[in-house]
């Protein structure tokens, strides 16, 4: 329980009168669809300078993608590669063969494993291979303003959309809630996501909301066609497709943006590729942009340089630092999501297999929570005492890695760290031995250092690898080191649909707010905001919410409306 705090948290924004929301100062469509009737929480105290934020930036291991002249460097595989923002020469008329297309396929940006889509499940059955830039395509009521890949399936999108209504219960009753009040009136949304049926209803919640959008995808592979092409037809330009190249994954978003008679003001982005590429070719721009709202570890990272480096022209929302995605997405997507990843590729029984779970934060603690219950038997490390003493709390064994790693069934990593399984750990693994990773970025598990000639790899399987030594023995690589559950597992829809949530308020709070009370600057959602993207959800269990009373209130010193924890509570 928070303790008697005297008036509460002195940086945390203002109390509310009332609870649902009514309109408030500013009476801005914002205010009504907050948590806060009476004032609209104040986001300053929850700037970049917060402490905590700082902590979870550097333990998210971001390295440094941006350099200062725009150069983002990231590591598909084991092999470096640069994008150039800066002096980038865009010449989408000189199109590129087909087979120059296909050789360039490759996913953009890390930014796209930092956030987490089912486009896992997906098989794509057409088999036409137009590119989507060379047909006439036109939706229902004649428009032609989108690219998808075959509009015609639009029906069978609608169905996969509908589906994920069903488990994005707080979008759903925003749309409701916004039938009368149009918070989003006005706003022109350009949009850079994973293009996915949770996308779809967030998409649609926002058209609800009043806001018009274009989108574009941030991952070349994790557009799924069909929800494309429904969000096509019914009348969002959407330019996207699976499989596209990066010549394509550049026009689409400039489609977007460099539109005759349309000028974004708000950005949502995953990744920052979108934030960038209107930075650096339309950067008047922002003359009419009223804010940013990133989801991803990396795009973040790039607003929080933007920023240091004075160039953050608008003010951003960092929503992946919000406490409703960091403890759903990190420990419940991945409890759920590591026995499915395990389970497509390798078909394995858990029950009795001897498990070394690689960091006991968030995404640990979920990983281990899961295998335990199927009756593994789970080793974990650490290198803080904390997630260690937690570790041993919570009835695991402490080890270092190299004393269980001849025993082990499986290695799962989740540090953010890099080389935390090496070359030498790998040579002594057992025949056999399963190896994953959950964490952010590819370089925790020294996969380059299994390139070389005297190991064989065997693809056995999509994403899994027999890597075979020469006297025999083999390991089972999944994903190459890659993140498991984005890439062989879908996430659960109900996660997705409280980082969707959040990411709607997030606009209407920027779209909304009064000049001045945010600068050009990176900020947290305010907590209260947090608050009530968890309330919206809870109607799904039945879930009864206590209310604390007039004299309890002033006891702890808290508003009965919340926000009902300090901004350095750790939940
Ligand atoms: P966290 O900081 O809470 O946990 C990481 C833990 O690893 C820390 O406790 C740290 O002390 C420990 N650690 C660091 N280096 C280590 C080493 N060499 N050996 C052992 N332990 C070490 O972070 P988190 O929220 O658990 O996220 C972990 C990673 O997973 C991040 O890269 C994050 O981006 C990613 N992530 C993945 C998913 C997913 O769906 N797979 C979801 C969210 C986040």
């Amino acid at each position: 329980m928070a303790p008697p705090a005297g008036g509460g948290d002195p940086e945390a924004p203002a109390p509310a009168a009332e609870r649902p929301p009514a309109p408030g100062p500013g009476s801005g469509p914002a205010a009504a669809l907050s948590p806060a009737a009476g004032k609209v929480p104040q986001a300053s105290a929850m700037k970049r300078s917060d402490p905590h934020h700082q902590h979870q930036r550097h333990r998210d291991g971001g390295e440094a993608l941006l350099s200062p002249d725009g150069t983002v460097t990231e590591a598909p595989r084991t092999v470096k590669k640069q994008i150039q923002f800066a002096d980038q020469k865009q010449e989408f008329n000189k199109r590129p063969t087909k087979i120059g297309r296909r050789s360039l396929s490759r996913s953009i940006s890390q930014s796209s494993t930092d956030s987490y889509s089912s486009a896992a499940s997906y098989t794509d059955s057409s088999d036409d291979e137009t590119s989507p830039r060379d047909k006439q395509q036109k939706n229902s009521k004649g428009s032609s303003d989108f690219c998808v890949k075959n509009i015609k399936q639009a029906e069978f999108g609608r169905r996969e959309i509908e589906i994920a209504e069903q488990e994005m219960p707080a979008l759903m009753a925003l749309r409701k809630r916004a039938q009368g009040e149009k918070p989003l009136a006005g706003a022109k949304i350009v949009g850079c996501t994973h293009i996915t049926a949770q996308t779809a209803v967030l998409m649609e919640t926002l058209g609800a909301l009043g806001a018009q959008c274009r989108w574009a995808a941030c991952n070349i592979y994790s557009t799924l066609n069909e929800v494309a092409a429904a969000l096509a037809e019914s009348g969002f330009p959407v330019f996207a497709w699976k499989g596209e190249s990066e010549d394509d994954f550049w026009w689409c978003i400039d489609r977007c943006v460099n539109v005759e008679g349309w000028q974004p003001n708000m950005i949502l982005d995953d990744g920052g590729d979108l934030t960038h590429w209107i930075y650096k070719k339309y950067p008047n721009m922002f003359k009419k942009i009223k804010g940013i709202v990133e989801e991803s570890v990396t795009g973040v990272h790039r607003l929080y340089q933007l920023s240091k480096a004075g160039k953050l022209c608008v003010p951003a929302m960092n929503v992946n630092d919000s406490v409703t995605k960091q403890k759903f997405d990190n420990l419940y997507c991945c409890r759920e999501s590591i026995l499915d990843g395990l389970k497509r590729t390798t078909d394995m029984m858990f029950g009795g297999k001897q498990v070394v779970v690689c960091g006991y934060g968030e995404v640990g603690k979920g990983c281990c929570a899961a295998l335990k219950a199927m009756g593994s038997i789970v080793y974990v490390t650490e290198i803080d005492p904390i997630c260690a003493l937690q570790a041993c709390m919570d009835g695991f064994r402490l080890v270092k890695l190299n004393e269980v790693i001849r025993q082990v069934d499986i290695v799962i990593t989740c540090t953010g760290n890099k080389n935390v399984v090496t070359r030498e750990h790998l040579d002594r693994m057992k025949n056999s031995c399963i190896v994953c990773n959950m964490g952010h970025s590819n370089t925790e598990i020294d996969v380059a250092s299994l390139r070389t000639p005297e190991l064989t790899w065997e693809r056995v399987r999509s994403q899994v690898d027999h890597v075979i030594w020469p006297d025999g023995k083999r390991i089972v690589l999944l994903a190459e080191g890659r993140l498991l559950n984005l890439s062989c597992s879908t996430v659960p829809t109900f996660v997705l649909s409280i980082t969707a949530t959040t990411q709607a308020l997030a606009l209407i709070e920027l779209y909304n707010a009064p000049e001045g009370r945010y600068k050009q600057d990176v900020y947290l959602l305010p907590k209260k905001m947090d608050e009530y993207v968890a309330s919206l959800h809870l109607p799904t269990f039945d879930a009864h919410l206590t209310e604390l009373t007039d004299e309890q209130a002033k006891y702890l010193g808290l508003n009965k409306n919340g926000p009902f924890k300090p901004n350095y509570y750790r939940y």
